[in-house]
């Protein structure tokens, strides 16, 4: 029977004294881990939580995260993670959409979290970074039995459009994709120290960061809010040996003032998605770090991974790879049909990480999944290799005067100009075009180029009809929790300069 938190319950018999988090100068073993989790489990269950209860965690990257997220799940509670940026009328959406029984929130996060529950009527516990102290009950050390069926997470996305909807994650999707990732892509084992600054909230950070360092007893080095100087810092200073970051992370490493003298040997492998690696930012990296990055996609309805360049195939710059083991990946037209090779369209994929739906909205899951197939609401194409190009998501497209300009092809010219650090590209309402192409664009530090200099510079590279006719200088780009950058806020931004 397939249950997440019986991973942990394994590791911590195998690496009891194995490091299992890090926060700077603290550190759990496998075996405290396993121990605070199963006091968590025994104090919720004396607090009356049921299995499928829903517990929220309102968290930055502290070790109170996993010993919740384990806790919750041996007591076989469902887990809501949340970002700790929310204010309390957006953590109130969460609590009352997922009907949560208890949510627990950071001591250093401010009120959000109390002022909810208050609002929605339920307990909002208030734990230190390292989780919590004063518990009760009789810890419970074996998961309580749910089904492999069972829905182990809620995990709220946006989707393709509307309110955050929870995506409802298994424990045979969870497990699935942990396992996958660990025995096919990263190759984790216990020797590996684990860079833990994608947000453990987020389907990335929690999969691919958290459930694989768990499942095979790796050391989960953890980052509190992402910082390129203090990854730098740390990789460095616990011989990190596997990275993973969303494309922002690694350009805002390599564009840092310390990248030349950091020593990065330790790195075996790096993996990126959540968004598209510009070309350059991928090649300047692996030349600076001397190391090797592959590029994967996936969605928190996934699991979230569904594809990615594996070991030992051939690594194409640019591509998202192809499908990973248990998945399958198709591109189809409107009507649901194949598509032949590099003809574009919508990816749909299926397989044991597809999520059972969007909690209590069966009319989303229905327009999602459809004859069995999620609909991702992404355009991409495939090589006759077999290999995935996202061309862009289909509700970012821009129509300009009939001519469709896709937002990410325009910002990989923008990204090979030397002193561009980060490109959003954009629609603008135009009265005759109906939309304009305009970018906004940020600089390397002690960077600097005209705004008519680098319009010039696309132009040269691109079709007419596609180079930013409005170029924006910003200091920096807006970004979700995860570090990608939100087109969908440049939108709203001041455009001076
Ligand atoms: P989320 O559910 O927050 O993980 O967001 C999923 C979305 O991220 C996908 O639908 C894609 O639009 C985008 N995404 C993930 N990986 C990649 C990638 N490697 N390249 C381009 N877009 C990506």
């Amino acid at each position: 029977m397939t249950n997440l938190a019986a991973n942990l319950v394994a590791t911590a018999r195998r690496h009891g004294d194995r490091p299992a988090v890090r926060l700077d100068e603290h550190v759990l073993s496998y075996e405290q881990l396993h121990a605070s989790a199963a006091a968590v489990a025994g104090d919720l269950r004396e607090r009356g939580i049921k299995p499928g209860d829903r517990v929220g965690l309102v968290f930055p990257n502290v070790p109170a995260f996993p010993v919740l997220f384990y806790g919750a799940l041996l007591a076989g509670a469902v887990v809501v993670p949340m970002n700790p940026l929310l204010k309390a009328r957006e953590v109130e959406y969460y609590l009352s959409d997922s009907g949560m029984s208890l949510v627990f929130g950071w001591d250093g996060g401010g009120d959000a979290v109390t002022e909810a529950a208050a609002s929605v009527g339920i307990p909002g516990v208030v734990v230190g970074a390292m989780g919590p102290t004063e518990l009760s009950g009789e810890p419970i050390t074996e998961p309580v039995e749910r089904a492999e069926s069972d829905t182990a997470v809620l995990l709220y996305t946006s989707g393709t459009t509307g309110h955050p909807k929870g995506a409802e994650l298994t424990h045979s999707n969870m497990a699935s994709n942990a396992k996958m990732s660990v025995e096919t892509l990263f190759e984790v084992t216990a020797d590996d120290v684990v860079m833990g600054c994608l947000p453990l909230f987020h389907v990335f950070g929690l999969t691919c960061a958290l459930n694989t360092s768990v499942l095979v007893g790796a050391c989960l080095t953890l980052l509190p809010r992402f910082d390129a100087g203090k990854a730098l810092e740390i990789i460095q200073r616990d011989q990190v040996t596997i990275f993973e970051g969303v494309p922002t992370m690694y350009a805002g490493m390599l564009n840092h003032p310390d990248a030349d003298s950091a020593d990065m040997h330790t790195l075996r492998t790096c993996a990126t998605g959540g968004s598209a690696m510009p070309v350059e930012v991928l090649r300047g990296f692996e030349a600076k770090f001397d190391c090797h990055v592959l590029e994967g996609y996936g969605l928190s309805e996934t699991s979230p991974v569904a594809s990615f360049n594996q070991p030992g195939y051939e690594r194409k710059p640019g591509s998202i790879g192809f499908p990973v083991r248990g998945c399958e990946m198709r591109v189809v037209d409107e009507d649901g049909n194949e598509l032949g090779i590099d003809e574009p369209g919508e990816i749909v994929i299926r397989g044991e990480n597809v999520m059972k739906g969007y909690w209590g909205r069966p009319e989303a899951t229905a327009e999602a999944i459809r004859d069995g197939w999620f609909h991702t609401g992404d355009i991409a194409t495939k090589d006759s290799d077999g290999y995935f190009f996202i061309v862009d998501r289909k509700k970012d497209m821009i129509i300009r005067g009939g001519y469709n300009v896709y937002p990410r092809e325009v910002e990989e010219v923008l990204y090979e100009h030397p002193a561009v650090a980060e490109a959003a590209v954009i629609g603008v309402k135009h009265p005759e075009l109906g939309e304009e192409v305009g970018a906004a664009v940020a600089f390397k530090p002690g960077q600097e180029v005209s705004a008519d200099d680098l319009q010039e510079f696309v132009k040269e590279r691109i079709a007419a009809y596609k180079y930013p006719r409005e170029i924006w200088i910003v200091p920096e780009l807006p970004k979700g929790p995860t570090g990608k950058i939100l087109r969908r806020e440049v939108k709203e931004m001041p455009r001076t300069s």
